[in-house]
């Protein structure tokens, strides 16, 4: 028997073969098709329209995991559609509990193996709001962007998902809860990858969400996450979606933002904000900032005031999250007196803040966080090669030197631009 390579890689230390050796499934999948799409499908194959629209019930709103169990279709038909698409693009290998039963994180394998990963969030009812149930899901396996702090970016990129590979995550995701009489009620796009270097097919994936003959989820119900693709950004505000935009800011200062975010070096952090700005101009919806808080790093007074200059005035809301630990860095969270000090300081300057935490950081859940576990652990002196350099970095960042290191390049060359 041969084990493939990819179940390996984790215990030599390597990363799984990039994509483009590895067999996909040339079948499409059914939920990255449009209504229209499928209705053509069905004129093609001589299948009266009811047919198209049976089919998109069946997988935008039934209980059922294949074509198999689409009873209401003729066996003819579901194994016309067995041959010309896959009902599941990405099939839930794994699901694990956090936090007493309110996180659940759902490992997907791809048809080529990889393994991207989302994280469904349960928000009991309170007073002053319902219940809800959040879905973080991924838009890459991996990422080219290569936060330090992040285990994502530590994984480098392996490819793009499909359209279908993003949705399919949502209707697992709505499967489960279906079950138990509930629904999701948000999606946010802040698991693996950076969604604006795969805009296209995120913005399919938005459009299937919100369309009501398929997923039927309000725009104001969806976030997408940026480290600050410039032209991506452009490209939504020409599109004015009523979804919430949040911008990974993680610091007001280039030189600090240059080591924490490496797309900074070609997208400085005015020019981040300034796109931000026209979104929320456009729109009318608040933009929010993220801040990972990292000990002694981004935490201080001067870091809070650089802040509060840059956004005085704007609509915009800021978020501070506390780092969770990754093991490739040798950073810490800011410890929480820190943080409360730093949103106090926002406050008083008038910028809307919070502070969050991270949910399911027991099974490595949270949000831009995932995938650690399948990365494979790299030798201990290449871990040791990489703090130093991290440490090297950020302590000439800390005295204002601004990177000289070229910044990431997109694997696929779309910019969202
Ligand atoms: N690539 C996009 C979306 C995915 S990351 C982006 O960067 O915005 C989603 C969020 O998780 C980002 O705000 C990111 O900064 C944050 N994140 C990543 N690693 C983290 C860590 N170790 N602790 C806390 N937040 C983290
Ligand atoms: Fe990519 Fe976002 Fe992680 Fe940065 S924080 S490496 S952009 S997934």
């Amino acid at each position: 028997m041969t084990v493939p390579i990819a179940d390996l890689a984790p215990f030599f230390g390597l990363r799984p073969a990039p994509s483009a050796t590895r067999p996909r499934d040339p079948r499409p999948g059914i939920s990255g098709l449009t209504p229209d799409e499928a209705v053509a499908w069905a004129g093609e194959h001589g299948l009266p329209a009811y047919r198209a629209r049976q089919v998109l019930d069946a997988v935008w709103r039934g209980r059922q995991a294949s074509f198999g169990e689409v009873r209401t279709l003729p066996a003819a038909v579901r194994d016309q559609l067995e041959e010309a698409f896959r009902f599941d693009t990405a099939g839930e290998a794994e699901v694990r509990l956090a936090d007493g039963g309110l996180t659940e994180k759902g490992v997907h394998r791809l048809s080529d193996g990889l393994l991207v990963e989302s994280v469904l969030m349960h928000y009991p009812a309170r007073t002053e709001s319902r219940e809800r149930h959040s879905l973080c899901v991924s838009s890459q396996a991996g990422c080219a962007v290569g936060c330090p702090f992040c285990a994502t970016g530590e994984l480098g990129m392996e490819r793009d998902l499909e359209t279908a590979e993003i949705v399919d995550q949502v209707r697992h995701a709505q499967r489960r809860l279906a079950a138990d009489g509930r629904h999701l009620t948000h999606v946010v796009f802040m698991g693996m990858g950076e969604p604006l270097m795969n805009l296209d097919r995120v913005l399919g994936a938005i459009e299937a969400l919100r369309d009501p003959a398929r997923f039927g989820l309000g725009a104001r119900h969806i976030t997408v996450s940026t480290s600050g693709v410039v032209p991506g950004i452009r490209r939504l505000t020409a599109l004015a979606p009523q979804i919430t935009l949040a911008i990974s800011l993680h610091a007001a200062r280039n030189a600090l933002r240059d080591v924490l975010v490496p797309l900074n070096r070609r997208w400085p952090v005015e020019e981040v904000v300034a796109a931000a700005r026209e979104y929320a101009a456009a729109t009318g919806r608040r933009v929010t900032y993220e801040l990972t808080m990292i000990d002694a790093i981004n935490d201080t007074d001067a870091d809070a005031d650089a802040l509060a200059e840059l956004l005085r005035g704007d609509l915009a809301h800021v978020n501070l999250i506390p780092m969770n630990q990754v093991a490739h860095t040798p950073w810490t969270g800011s410890p929480l007196p820190v943080v409360e000090r730093f949103a106090d300081r926002l406050r008083a300057a008038g910028v809307a803040t919070t502070i969050r935490f991270n949910r399911g950081t027991e099974v490595g859940a949270a949000c831009g966080q995932l995938a650690a576990e399948h990365a494979g652990r790299p030798a201990p002196a290449v871990v040791q090669r990489r703090r130093e350099r991290i440490v090297a970095q950020s302590a000439a960042a800390l005295r204002g030197e601004r990177s000289q290191e070229p910044a990431p390049e997109p694997a696929g060359g779309e910019e969202g631009s």
